[in-house]
């Protein structure tokens, strides 16, 4: 089984002394931000004057300076831009900037899987993800715990790769949650794959078809909304607290032969070739070619693709309803 490190595994000290520039002030880069320097470490973060990370950065009191300016003196530089102009950042900001020797670090691999950046031969090419959104790294660290992260090696340029990656990753919490060690190749593809055929289009279609099945038989669409969309919350709460066997606990005998029963008429065969076809497709870099083109073109089927989405009926009848869950309205004003 995987080794999964703890605070214990990382030498003390395995960056002390190193400046790290974080560029980037989003979901990601404002969370290492902030648990980088309470962590102790020399951090400055790199975000373009008047724009939105700069506001926050300055807000929450993180030193910051033009990305340019961050980047210079840095002996970690992470890349916490969005995937799509992480290449025009290397290219502009970071490698005509960078000191001999720099870590270049990242939170997903694709830029470098899919060669959209080509790192300077000094520097090493390291990576620390975590496995959740920037706001719960940072929640979770403020409470003294850590969200679970993954680390891996590309380039170990200087020798101190793996103590940076290492270091970097305990210092927002990635080892309190637990590290565990992956490869550029393995964190890219997975992660892609999983966003695409299970968390966000997967279970979505599934739940926009299953809503629509109802739909079409006649039944009111604020029941079928209830039923496919609403409820699936408490399931996924029950998978992500004890697994599948803490699901089967908790429902109705009736539900469980149910789901024993007619899951696996629902999802078949067919669908698990249609996974490997998505699968096939990340690893040969078709689906990257792809993104990478639609981003060329202005982002066109992009966009009617996720209209669609938005005008489907399960939204309109969605909205109406959640206006009046109460405790929904009070996460939207905090989250505003
Ligand atoms: P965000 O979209 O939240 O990052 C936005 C930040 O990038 C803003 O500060 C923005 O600046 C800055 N930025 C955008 N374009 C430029 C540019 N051209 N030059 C300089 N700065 C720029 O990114 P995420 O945090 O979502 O993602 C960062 C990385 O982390 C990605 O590689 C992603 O795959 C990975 N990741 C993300 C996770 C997540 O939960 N979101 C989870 C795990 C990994 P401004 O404010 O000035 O507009
Ligand atoms: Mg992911
Ligand atoms: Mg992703």
């Amino acid at each position: 089984a995987i080794t999964i490190y703890t605070n214990e595994d990382i030498k003390p000290g395995a960056i002390a002394g190193q400046r790290i520039a974080v560029i980037g002030y989003g979901s990601q880069g404002r969370a290492h931000a902030q648990n980088l320097k309470d962590s102790g470490h020399d951090v400055i973060v790199g975000v373009r004057h008047g724009g939105t990370g700069w506001k926050h950065a300055t807000e929450d009191g993180v030193p910051t300076a033009e990305p340019a300016e961050a980047v210079r003196g840095a002996d970690v530089i992470a890349i916490l831009t969005p995937d799509m102009v992480q290449n025009e950042v290397y290219r502009d900001i970071i490698e005509p900037n960078a000191k001999p020797g720099a870590a270049l670090l990242f939170a997903h691999g694709f830029s470098i899987i899919y060669h959209r950046i080509t790192p300077r031969d000094d520097m090493d090419v390291i990576l620390v993800a975590p496995k959740g959104p920037g706001d719960l790294v940072r929640r979770e660290f403020a409470r003294g715990r850590g969200v679970p992260s993954l680390f891996a090696i590309e380039r170990d340029a200087t020798g101190k790769a793996r103590d940076r990656a290492m270091g970097y990753a305990k210092g927002i919490g990635g080892a309190t949650g637990g590290l565990l060690e992956t490869s550029f190749r393995e964190e890219t593809e997975t992660d892609l794959f999983g966003e695409q055929a299970v968390l966000c289009g997967g279970a979505k279609e599934l739940v926009i078809q299953g809503f629509n099945t109802l739909v079409d038989a006649g039944y009111q669409p604020e029941i079928a909304y209830f039923e496919c969309l609403h409820e699936l919350k408490l399931i996924v709460d029950l998978f992500y607290e004890g697994g599948i066997s803490k699901m089967h606990h908790f429902i109705s005998e009736t539900a469980k032969w149910g789901a024993v029963a007619s899951g696996p008429r629902v999802i078949t065969d067919e669908t698990r070739a249609r996974m490997k076809t998505v699968l096939d497709e990340i690893q040969s870099g078709q689906f990257a070619r792809e993104w990478i083109a639609e981003n060329e073109a202005g982002k066109p089927k992009y966009e009617a693709l996720l209209t669609e989405d938005r005008s489907s009926q399960i939204e309109q009848v969605g909205a109406r309803l959640r206006d009046r869950m109460a405790w929904l309205q009070t996460a939207k004003q905090a989250a505003a």
